[in-house]
C-alpha cells in the first residue's frame, strides 16, 4: 500500500485553487489527521499548494516524527501554537489569502485571527477536507472492516453474560471491557444501553434501571482500530418475546435488510433513507421512525455523507455508511438494527456481520 497522504494533500490542493486561496488553515484534529497521520491532540496545518507546515508543542516531538515524518515541515513549539503559526505564515512570502475551517475553530481562536493575523486575509470555507474523507481507500476500509468485527466479537462475548436484575450501565460495563477484550482502542461514543420504556429513546444514556423479564434491550456502541470507527445497534428481548415484540421487530428488521442491500454509490441520501422509511410507513410505523436512516463512518463516528430525507446529494463510492431504521413507541419500549456498510462499485457489503434475527436471552 503506497502513502496515501501525498495524494490526499494534492486533491486538497486542487480544492484551494479551485476556492481561489492561496493556502488553508486547518484546526480540526480529524481532518488533520487525515491528511498527516498525526493522532495527538494538539496541531496546527497550514496547506498551501508548496508547503505542508504542521506546528504542535513538545509533548509530541517522538510522535510526530514517528507519524507524520517528513510529509510536512515539523515545527515544535515551546509556547503557544499560535505564535508558531504566525512565525510560520511569515516565511510563506506568496501567501496572502488563507481558509479557515468554521466548523472546527473556536470563536477566541477566529479573534486571533482577525487580531494578531491581520495582516493575512481570512476566508471562511466549509467541507474541503470532509468532502476528500468520504470515499474511503482500501486501507481505511480495512481498518474500519476491523472496527465492524471487534463490535461484532464483543457482542457475542457479551449476550451469555446479561441478566433480569441487571442495570444498563452493568451491561455497558461488560460490553465495554468485551470491545476492550477485542482490540478496540477506545470508544468512538459511550455506549447506549436502554432497556424496556428506556429503549424507546433513540439516544438514551446508559443510567442505573436494571432490566426486568420481557424487556427489549437496545444496545448501540462502536469499536475504534487505527483510528477507524465502527458503530452498530442490535435490539434483543429479555427473557419471551410477545407477539407486540415480533411485530415491531420485524418491521424494523425487513427495513434494515431492504437498505443494507438496496444502498447503491451514486444514489441520494434521501433515496436510500426512502427504502427503509416507505417499508416502515407502509407497515404503519412512519410516525415513529423520527430520525434520519444512516450517516458516514470513518476517523469519526458521525461524518459525511448523509442519509436523510434532506440530502440531495449522491453517495460516492467508497464511502462506508450506517443503515439504522428504528421504531420507537414512547413509553413502551424501541428497535433499532444498525450495521455498516461499504458502497462498493459492485454494490453494498455489510461489515457488521452478526445475526438480525430476534434474540430471546435467558
Ligand atoms: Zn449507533
Ligand atoms: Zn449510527
Amino acid at each position: 500500500m503506497t502513502d496515501p497522504r501525498p495524494r490526499r494533500i494534492a486533491a486538497l490542493v486542487d480544492g484551494l485553487s479551485a476556492a481561489h486561496l492561496d493556502g488553508l488553515l486547518l484546526t480540526g484534529l480529524s481532518n488533520i489527521r487525515y491528511l498527516t497521520g498525526f493522532s495527538g491532540t494538539s496541531a496546527l496545518l497550514v496547506v498551501t499548494p508548496r508547503d505542508v507546515v504542521f506546528i504542535t508543542d513538545f509533548r509530541y516531538q517522538t510522535q510526530v516524527m514517528e507519524e507524520v515524518g517528513d510529509i510536512a515541515r515539523v515545527s515544535i513549539e515551546a509556547s503557544s501554537l499560535w505564535t508558531g503559526l504566525w512565525n510560520q505564515l511569515a516565511g510563506l512570502t506568496s501567501v496572502k489569502v488563507l481558509g479557515f475551517e468554521t466548523a472546527h475553530i473556536q470563536h477566541r481562536d477566529f479573534q486571533r485571527l482577525v487580531e494578531a493575523g491581520a495582516r493575512w486575509q481570512w476566508r471562511p470555507t466549509a467541507d474541503l477536507v470532509e468532502t476528500l474523507r468520504e470515499r474511503k481507500d482500501e486501507a481505511e476500509i480495512a481498518r474500519i472492516r476491523e472496527a465492524a468485527d471487534v463490535a461484532t466479537r464483543a457482542l457475542t462475548a457479551t449476550l451469555p453474560d446479561l441478566r433480569v436484575g441487571m442495570t444498563e450501565l452493568q451491561v455497558a460495563g461488560v460490553l465495554e471491557k468485551a470491545l476492550r477484550d477485542a482490540g478496540s482502542e477506545g470508544f468512538p461514543f459511550p455506549s447506549i444501553v436502554a432497556g424496556g420504556p428506556r429503549s424507546a429513546l433513540p439516544h438514551a444514556r446508559s443510567s442505573g434501571r436494571a432490566l426486568e423479564q420481557g424487556d427489549f434491550l437496545l444496545m448501540d456502541f462502536g469499536a475504534e482500530v487505527g483510528g477507524y470507527c465502527s458503530d452498530m445497534t442490535r435490539t434483543v428481548v429479555m427473557g419471551t418475546a410477545s407477539d407486540e415484540h415480533r411485530r415491531v421487530y420485524d418491521v424494523v428488521r425487513v427495513a434494515n435488510e431492504r437498505a443494507a442491500v438496496g444502498v447503491r454509490a451514486g444514489m441520494t441520501g434521501r433515496d436510500a433513507d426512502a427504502i427503509a422509511r416507505q417499508y416502515i410507513e407502509r407497515a404503519g410505523y412512519g410516525e415513529l421512525f423520527g430520525h434520519s436512516l444512516g450517516h458516514g463512518i470513518g476517523l469519526e463516528v458521525h461524518e459525511a455523507p448523509r442519509l436523510a430525507r434532506t440530502a440531495e446529494g449522491a453517495l460516492p463510492e467508497g464511502a462506508v455508511v450506517t443503515i439504522e431504521p428504528g421504531v420507537y413507541r414512547p413509553g413502551w419500549g424501541g428497535v433499532r438494527i444498525e450495521d455498516d456498510v461499504v458502497l462498493g462499485a459492485d454494490g453494498p457489503e455489510i461489515l457488521t456481520q452478526f445475526p438480525r434475527e430476534l434474540i430471546e436471552l435467558g
